[in-house]
């Protein structure tokens, strides 16, 4: 039996650490207690990248990882309402649209159409 794990928007410009008085960066970010509470005080042993280290050190065979991102193109016309409604995030080629952490890295393609929202 094959194990699925799968991750959504686990993305810089919805989790990456905040102060507790700072401002959301969008509409989106989780806020300062959930990323917090995902990330832990050090990201690169926090909670979420322990779960992530432990699903890639099973065999490949029994684990699919999935990681669901948002991504957006801020010249695309149909995309121009969601990133007012909620505020610029996950733009193609910035900092944001990456994974809050080096261990979510890897292969990452652009959706083949349009976006995904949430
Ligand atoms: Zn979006």
């Amino acid at each position: 039996m094959t194990t699925v794990l799968i991750t959504q928007c686990l993305q810089r410009d919805f989790v990456d650490p905040i102060g507790p008085h700072d401002p959301l960066p969008n509409l989106l970010h989780v806020g300062y207690s959930e990323a917090a509470r995902l990330l832990g005080p050090e990201p690169a042993a926090g909670p979420l990248a322990q779960l992530i280290d432990w699903a890639r050190g099973l065999a490949p065979d029994a684990i699919d990882l999935i990681h669901i991102r948002d991504w957006h193109d801020p010249g695309d016309p149909a995309q121009r309402e969601h990133l007012q409604r909620f505020g610029a995030h996950c733009l193609q080629g910035s900092p944001g649209r990456s994974s809050s952490c080096a261990w979510m890295s890897g292969p990452w393609r652009p959706p083949t159409s349009g976006s995904s929202t949430r």
